[in-house]
């Protein structure tokens, strides 16, 4: 077996699909790994129903994501809650390849030989007065994860995706007013759920409305809206505020480091390589995989792949080999 020196062999950033399937691959690689996750689960956890990850005929996001995460500590994957906000390169530190220095917002840095780029998207933000004061006090932007604390209580839904039209159709079920505020007058979703939405007595639709501001003490009391044909402003007493926009990728941190597209997003190799910003040069020791890559299958099950992918691209680069097939058993054979 390749003995490689102390340290991490593999750092992976994210905790969902992708980076704990390469988290599962790394570990029974007998590579020293550890996943560094601000939480676990990502978008997969936000749904509430999964019907076409393979070998599940219906599995809950948040279930799948734990089965995951127990697979990759079982194989021996360290896992840690923090958030990453800056990796620098050691050039030549281990025999000639980098070396990476992985920091977090704690203040904490590690040090590895490969890293697993897999930390997806992150929520979009409203990015108004309040909305960060309230963050997990009354604001929320996963339905499927809150929803059920806000049973009995009036609600907002931002956004007019097919998130915000499944999320305000859930919680038309549990609360006795949601609504559902739009910044245009046509929504974006499927043709089945804005009928069923529109069907619902306790949905009230606010088309052409952004929100201004959320306000409250301690918890949310209630938003302030705009309408933007008219101007006019009203204030709306609500529990609780579901912002539902969309994602955006966070690479501002890593653009020195890979090649992204327009969109932010990391551009890889059909091996989950990265290449050097503006270059067609592979980057060594810097993989990705997931939603934060170029993929246009946003899937549970090709995020998993990509992961897996990463996680022997990884060690076969520092076996020092070509990429290859290894099959999985032979390193569990010589643990
Ligand atoms: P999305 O489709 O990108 O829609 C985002 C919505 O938020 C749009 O209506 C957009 O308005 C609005 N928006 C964006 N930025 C905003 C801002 N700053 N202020 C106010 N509104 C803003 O996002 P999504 O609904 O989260 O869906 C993401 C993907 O997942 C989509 O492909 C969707 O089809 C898919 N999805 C599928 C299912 C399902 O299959 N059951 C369920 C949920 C999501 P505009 O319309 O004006 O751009």
């Amino acid at each position: 077996m390749v003995k490689f020196p102390e340290e991490y062999d593999a750092i992976i950033i994210g905790g969902a699909a992708a980076s704990l399937t390469a988290a599962i691959y790394a570990a029974r690689r007998a590579m020293k790994t550890l996943v560094i996750a601000k939480s676990i689960g990502g978008q997969a956890a936000m749904t509430d129903v999964i019907e076409n990850y393979p070998g599940f005929m219906s599995v809950g996001g948040i279930p799948l994501m734990n089965k995951m995460l127990k697979q990759a500590m079982k194989a021996g994957a360290e896992v840690i809650y923090e958030e990453v906000n800056g990796i620098e390169e050691i050039p030549n530190a281990n025999n000639g390849k980098p070396m990476f220095t992985v920091k977090t917002t704690s203040g904490n840095s590690y040090k590895t030989k490969s890293v697993v780029l897999s930390y997806g998207k992150t929520p979009r933000t409203l990015d108004v007065p309040g909305e960060g004061e309230f963050g997990a006090k009354g604001v929320s932007y996963c339905v499927t994860c809150d929803g059920p604390l806000f049973k009995g209580k009036k609600v907002a839904v931002v956004g007019g995706g097919n998130s915000a039209l499944e999320g305000a159709e859930y919680l038309s079920k549990i609360c006795p007013k949601v609504y559902l505020i739009h910044r245009r007058d046509q929504f974006r979703g499927f043709e089945y759920l804005i009928e069923e939405v529109k069907k619902r007595k306790n949905i009230e639709i606010l088309y052409n409305t952004n929100v201004k501001e959320i306000k409250g003490e301690n918890t949310v009391h209630s938003i302030v809206v705009q309408n933007v044909a008219n101007n006019e402003t009203k204030e709306i007493p609500v529990s609780g505020v579901f912002v539902e926009i969309g994602s955006v990728t966070k690479t501002e941190f890593i653009k020195q480091l890979v090649k992204l597209d327009q969109m932010g997003q990391v551009i890889a190799s059909n091996n989950a390589e990265t290449y050097y910003p503006d270059s067609d040069k592979i980057r060594p020791g810097l993989f990705a995989a997931g939603d934060i890559t170029q993929t246009p299958f946003k899937q549970i099950v090709v995020s998993a792949g990509e992961g897996c992918k990463a996680a022997l691209q990884a060690y076969n680069y520092l076996a020092g080999q070509q990429p290859t097939f290894v099959a999985d058993w032979v390193a569990k054979k010589k643990k």
